[in-house]
């Protein structure tokens, strides 16, 4: 496995498999690894030639007084993960490569960024779609794996390059999770013991959302108003957000039909934690 640290040397890896027939996958992280980010890897690792992993705590998509500095990092256990995950070249570079000058050019996607994170985090979306279309721009043409567990992130991303014409097929897989349910988040280490044991709160709220559309539920407030309830049982988590969603435009709809995207986002204790949970519902018949 190549480690790589410039844009430069980057950009000869792809456009030299590109030119060989290659398919290139691309899977991008802020590292501290887990087998969320090796899940991307390994579907990356089946479907193309040259995967290529990028290793960036990226600024500009923390806000203010948000854990930039804290953010857990340990890079030779990530390369090691890598490798082990069949990675073929790891782009881990500086701040320096990546925003040798202040940034005055940044991509921000509307609507679909409005709310939930975007409400809560202002400036998120576009540090993320600004670094994500900044990567696409040096992997080139690529299929670029990203986590449904940032659901928002994934809608966001998928419009970006639409919307740009970026030669990147966006490919979203599912929620790794621990046996407890609990969504695996290199922000996990956060949490103590006792709001460890309490953050399974959010998949359970999103089953009991399931369960209801499962029953019959079309009323995406009865959903939501179900799913607040069970965080509003676990007396160390606070709820943000809980939402019955259209998947891809994230608007509330008047009714839940076609694929919906359950969301809920809480703070237990101090870390906030999110998950979501996709529902497909048939159309009624005649
Ligand atoms: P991050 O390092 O947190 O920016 O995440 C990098 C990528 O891994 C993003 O596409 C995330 O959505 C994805 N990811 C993070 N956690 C998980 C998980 N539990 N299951 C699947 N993908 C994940």
């Amino acid at each position: 496995m190549d480690v790589v640290a410039t844009i430069a040397e980057l950009r000869a890896r792809t456009d030299a498999a590109r030119a060989a027939g290659q398919r290139v996958g691309f899977v991008p992280t802020m590292g501290f690894l887990h087998e969320g980010h090796t899940s991307l890897m390994d579907a990356a690792r089946r479907d193309c030639d040259l995967v290529v992993a990028s290793i960036f705590v990226n600024p500009l998509q923390f806000g203010a007084g948000e854990d930039l500095a804290a953010y857990p990092r340990d890079l030779p256990r990530d390369l090691a993960l890598s490798e082990a995950a069949g990675v073929d070249c790891v782009f881990a570079p500086d701040v320096e490569e990546m925003y040798p000058r202040p940034v005055l050019t940044t991509v921000s996607v509307a609507d679909v960024t409005a709310r939930f994170e975007g409400a809560s985090r202002p400036t998120h979306f576009a540090g993320v779609a600004t670094v994500v279309a900044k990567l696409f721009a040096i992997v080139g043409g690529c299929r670029a794996y990203f986590g449904e567990k940032d659901w928002q992130q994934v809608c966001v991303v998928r419009r970006m390059a639409a919307d740009l014409s970026l030669p990147v097929e966006v490919v979203a897989c599912p929620t790794q999770r621990e046996d407890d349910g609990l969504a695996r988040s290199s922000r996990n280490v956060y949490l103590s013991p006792e709001q460890r044991a309490a953050a399974p709160v959010l998949h359970r709220a999103l089953r009991r959302g399931a369960d209801a559309i499962d029953g019959g539920e079309r009323d995406p407030a009865v959903v939501e108003a179900a799913m607040a309830a069970v965080v509003a049982e676990e007396p160390l988590a606070l709820l943000d957000y809980a939402a019955a969603v259209e998947a891809d435009t994230l608007v509330s709809p008047a009714v839940l039909v076609g694929d919906v995207r359950l969301l809920v986002a809480a703070r237990v204790g101090a870390p906030r934690l999110l998950d979501n949970l996709g529902v497909t519902i048939p159309p009624a018949g005649p």
